[in-house]
């Protein structure tokens, strides 16, 4: 059967685990989508080979650094270069009508605001920019008329099964979690795991950041804050539940009994797929999910204790206000630190715990003033990064 007419796409943070993924899909369906902008921080190369291959009009990197390199890289090949972070907006700004909003952290929230205020059609893979700003986003969504897909696999998951006219009628949205490589892991263990540990998930092919967030599942307490930006529902009525295998990838439950679940093998290429093809649903490369052969699918409670990343999610979603970023800036100087062997694992949700305590913020009336909490969380959870690195 013949494709669609053909769609205008950007993709930020092209040269990423979702990016690459994203350009996948694009590339299995020859016609139906066309690039205009592509963007990464700093892989100069790859963004120039993916801008040549795909015809993108612009390729930024976020690094001012590299342009140069970045135009040295696209010599001749008719795309324009740009770089640093107005460049960044500017790619958002360009008249694509869908953006894939991939950048890791809150380095994606200025574009995918962007986005969002020409009343594009967003697919969200950036969960931090909800996390920081969900208000602030969710209010420019509704008023400027843009349209948020979400691209979480969770997220994406519970889209698909969510009657949005029956909200009244749904008790709880399950977000459900591999539980990460540590699932099983006792604290005493989880004081000595490496980065290389960590960064080995079980089921999903991940970005650095975000595998490392799986392994303490504070990318589960990221994600119930981005669901309750997402589905309107009150935090008491979105529960974890740690199912090893992600098949399921999240469910609602009704008044009436029924829970509606969304399967299929963890690969991101379907809800990618699922958000670039929207409303229509498109082929995707990925495996076919085998029950028979899954065989076994299990369920468990997610333990706080072990793994008090969850916790504290959950409380600065309650706390409100600034707490969400504070939470999301202190995870990301954590996560890196750890990924450089300048603190522990357990020691990351213990700095995130520090700053939340320490960081008593108005709450936010603008993206301004989510960019300088977000930049002063970052500045005292550096600042007591040697204290915490000292802690046994
Ligand atoms: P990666 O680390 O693989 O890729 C991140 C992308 O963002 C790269 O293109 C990178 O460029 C770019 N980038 C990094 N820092 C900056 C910056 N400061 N300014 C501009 N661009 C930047 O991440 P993932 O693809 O894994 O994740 C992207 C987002 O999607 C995250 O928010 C994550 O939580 C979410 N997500 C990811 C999933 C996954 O399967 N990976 C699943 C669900 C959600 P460069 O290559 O040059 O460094």
């Amino acid at each position: 059967m013949a494709e669609a007419a053909s769609r205008r796409i950007s993709v930020l943070g092209a040269t990423g685990s979702v990016g690459v993924n994203t350009l996948d899909i694009v590339s299995h369906h020859p016609g139906r989508f066309e690039v205009e902008a592509l963007t990464a921080n700093g892989s100069v190369d790859v963004l120039a080979e993916q801008a040549r291959r795909f015809g993108a009009k612009l390729a930024v990197v976020a690094d001012a650094a590299r342009y140069n390199d970045l135009k040295a890289a696209l010599s001749g090949s008719g795309v324009e270069a740009a770089a640093g972070p107005e460049a960044l907006v500017e790619a958002a700004e360009r008249p694509a009508e869908l953006v894939m909003s991939a950048i890791v952290g809150s380095a994606g929230l200025a574009p995918t605001m962007a986005a969002v205020r020409r009343g594009a059609v967003v697919a969200l893979a950036n969960k931090e920019s909800l996390v920081c700003a969900g208000e602030l986003v969710t209010s420019e969504v509704e008023r400027c008329g843009a349209t948020l897909l979400p691209v979480d696999s969770e997220h994406n998951a519970i889209f698909q099964v969510l009657d949005r006219a029956q909200l009244h009628a749904v008790e709880k949205i399950i977000l459900t979690a591999s539980g990460g490589p540590f699932r099983a892991l006792d604290r005493t263990a989880m004081a000595a795991v490496t980065p290389k540990q960590a960064l080995a998930h079980p089921n999903w092919s991940m970005g650095a950041k975000i595998s490392i967030d799986s392994a303490t599942m504070m990318n589960k307490g990221l994600e119930l804050i981005e669901a309750f930006h997402l589905f309107g529902l009150p935090e008491e009525q979105i529960d974890i539940l740690v199912h090893a295998q992600s098949v399921i990838h999240s469910m609602v439950a009704y008044k009436d009994g029924s829970v509606l679940a969304q399967l299929g093998d963890p690969d991101m290429r379907t809800p990618i797929a699922y958000a670039l093809g929207w409303p229509e649903r498109i082929e995707a490369p990925v495996s076919r999910l085998d029950l028979a052969k899954v065989a076994t699918l299990t369920f468990e409670a997610p333990d706080d204790r072990r793994f008090p990343s969850l916790r504290l999610a959950r409380e600065a979603l309650r706390a409100g206000g600034a707490a969400p970023a504070v939470l999301n800036a202190a995870n990301e100087v954590a996560v890196e630190a750890f990924l450089k062997g300048g603190l522990s694992f357990l020691g990351i949700a213990d700095l995130v715990e520090r700053c939340l305590q320490e960081n008593p913020e108005m709450p936010p009336q603008s993206i301004e003033d989510v960019i300088e909490i977000d930049q002063r969380a970052r500045q005292s959870a550096k600042a007591a990064l040697p204290k915490m690195a000292a802690t046994p």
